[in-house]
């Protein structure tokens, strides 16, 4: 046979090495800002059309470069920043791969212009699936401007794979700021289809850190600070009650670069232990420098991952900072999300008389099949069952509990206060339970109801049914109330408020992350404050998509119902417990959440006597 291994040309390895650095729009746009910011600017542009997938250009006031540099550096390995193996112990700048620009002309076509400072005339360069089309000399400022036109024209199973232009520039807006909050020294503006859509003047960390994501971080923020031999950490955390019910602004960097560790995130989760709910992610911003000895960044093409020489160095400097911080500011483990621990009686309720219970039995009986027969007949969702009716549909077997032991308990003494006054009319009654979960009898036994989980079920069905008739129902607000999104969030509000809108929001965008809301769903609840719905509306609907992949529309519903349910931690008045039951027990699925979590349980009868044995 004959030999067969032949070396790739350049342009067939550049594109193999693309595939690696350049996933998506963003990871280019993330490749020429940490270019820009290497060549020392202070003020980078970025310009976006059709969320990268036209173009991606990026402008500095940098260094520049000669118009051999020029040249050079589209070629692979092609690299100002190291020139020995021992200089990667040593890295201080963003790059150091000489691979970005290569694999960007690989698939792209480029145009560079740049000029250094000691230069009268710049080079304009045109490069295209790293072919050079042209080069000559040029009048343009000092500094580099690449634009990137048609990114992977010619890599169609690429181009394919790109997600909607929401979700490009959505990533786009994540890396810009990642670089944004770590460079507060630098300018950046970024424009969007010839559109100004951010700027962030030059300013301190902290002012950065509330300009990229809204000037509420301003009072949510704790400082962190500490200095040990090795390392230099600073940064800050945000106040636990601002914690999120998804892991949204967590920041680490090390060496001003952005990476992922799951390790160091632990170790400010664990700070933060007892201070959040289990369910809930601190943000934090934290900014470690180290000698870069004592880190390996050269992990992974994209730079994201690093190893540190010794991991639990740096994990219990993290934990110990953080503590102290928390603690420096007067956050004792007290904030208790379960407060309620109680068993609340409801007022002028208490429990009947133990009475055997009648025993009605039809074995074939199916309560849910049942219940979802009717849904399907009735329209509207209180015509389904009678109200006050679906006792029936838990009904109690023949055999439990045994009428002897029964007659026995008839005859206990039960104190006067605990007597049959509670009785109402339809023989069923309500008791919550840390004010959490409401207890109720059935025929069957006990049963036990999760009051969120439970209104969440009750809530999705009835804006299922609104969306499908469109008889969204709304009460105006006498007076509109302005809510202020950061960046991220007010795109996603963007993408939904045609969703919201069919619940009954009245939303609409003002520009800059701020929107008008003048009208809110007929029947939310009367303590809500405006701001904090539509924000846990934005940020069910971010986990859900990630952990769901669902539609959009599913998603809103969801996230809607999920936000407006009564919470675990709410007192339950008798009348709203039993209007609860009877509107759960009116849905076509009252045994499970939307997210599919068991509503209900029944203690049976038979467990009960059992217990009692
Ligand atoms: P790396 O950043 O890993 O060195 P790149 O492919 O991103 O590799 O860039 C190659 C080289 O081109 C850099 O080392 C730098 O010398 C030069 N360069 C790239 N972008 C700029 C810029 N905006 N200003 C000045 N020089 C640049
Ligand atoms: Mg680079």
């Amino acid at each position: 046979m004959s030999d067969v291994i032949k070396l790739l040309p350049d342009a067939v390895a550049n594109q193999i090495a693309a595939g690696e650095v350049i996933q998506r729009p963003a990871s280019a746009v993330k490749e020429l800002l940490e270019n820009a910011i290497d060549a020392g600017a202070e003020n980078i542009k970025l310009i976006i059309k059709d969320a990268g997938k036209t173009l991606i250009q990026v402008t500095d006031d940098g260094a520049g470069m000669s118009d051999t540099d020029a040249r050079l550096c589209f070629e692979r390995h092609a690299t100002s920043k190291i020139n020995q193996a021992s200089d990667l112990f040593a890295i201080r700048t963003m790059g150091f791969r000489g691979e970005a620009l290569a694999s960007i002309a690989a698939i792209a076509k480029v145009e560079l212009k740049t000029r250094t400072a000691d230069q009268q005339i710049g080079t304009h360069i045109e490069i295209e699936a790293s072919k050079l089309e042209k080069q000559q000399p040029c009048n343009c400022p000092k500094g580099t401007s690449i634009a990137v036109k048609n990114l992977f024209f010619n890599t169609p199973a690429r181009r394919n794979f790109l997600k909607s232009d929401n979700v490009e520039k959505r990533h786009i807006l994540t890396e810009l700021q990642r670089i944004a909050i770590v460079h507060p020294e630098i300018e950046f503006q970024y424009y969007q289809n010839n559109q100004l859509s951010h700027q962030f003047h030059k300013s301190n960390l902290k002012q950065r850190i509330a300009h990229v994501f809204g000037s509420n971080y301003n009072q949510r923020l704790i400082p962190v600070e500490e200095e040990t031999q090795i390392l230099r950490l600073n940064g800050f955390v945000g106040k636990p009650e601002y914690a999120k019910k998804v892991r949204g602004e967590q920041f680490f960097f090390v060496n001003k670069r952005f990476i992922r560790s799951p390790y160091l995130n632990h170790a400010v989760e664990l700070a933060f232990h007892e201070l959040i709910p289990d369910d809930a992610f601190p943000s934090f911003f934290l900014f470690l420098e180290t000698d870069p000895g004592q880190i390996d960044v050269n992990v992974h093409p994209t730079k994201t991952e690093i190893k540190f020489q010794d991991e639990r160095y740096f994990y219990q400097i993290v934990k110990s900072a953080v503590k102290k911080a928390l603690g420096s500011f007067n956050i004792t483990p007290t904030l208790d999300f379960d407060r309620e621990t109680a068993f609340d009686l409801p007022d002028q309720q208490g429990m009947r008389t133990v009475k055997p219970p009648e025993i009605k039995v039809n074995p074939e009986f199916n309560p849910f099949g049942h219940s979802k027969k009717s849904a399907h007949a009735g329209g509207n969702l209180s015509s389904r069952i009678n109200p006050g009716q679906w006792e029936k549909l838990f009904p109690g077997k023949e055999d439990i509990p045994h009428p002897g032991d029964l007659k026995q308990h008839e005859q206990v003494t039960i104190s006067p206060d605990w007597q049959d006054n509670t009785e109402v009319k339809n023989g069923t009654k309500f008791v919550q339970l840390h004010n959490r979960y409401i207890i109720t009898p059935v025929k069957s036994g006990l049963m036990l109801i999760d009051q969120q989980r439970a209104h969440e079920r009750i809530l999705f069905e009835k804006f299922q049914m609104m969306q499908e008739h469109k008889t969204a129902t709304s009460q105006q607000l006498l007076f509109p109330e302005h809510i202020r999104l950061n960046d991220q969030d007010a795109d996603i509000l963007k993408e939904i408020l045609k969703e919201v809108g069919s619940l009954g929001f009245g939303v609409s965008e003002l520009g800059h992350g701020t929107f008008v809301v003048d009208a809110i769903p007929a029947d939310m609840m009367e303590d809500y404050v405006l701001q904090d719905v539509i924000e846990g509306i934005i940020e069910q609907v971010k986990k859900n998509r990630l952990e769901l992949k669902q539609d959009l529309r599913t998603n809103v519903l969801r996230s809607t119902a999920k936000k407006l349910a009564v919470r675990h931690g709410k007192a339950l008045t008798y009348e709203e417990m039993k209007a609860l039951c009877d509107s759960l027990f009116a849905c076509s699925m009252p045994q499970a959440s939307p997210t599919g979590k068991t509503i209900l349980k029944i203690i049976s009868n038979e467990d009960l006597s059992a217990m009692f044995k």
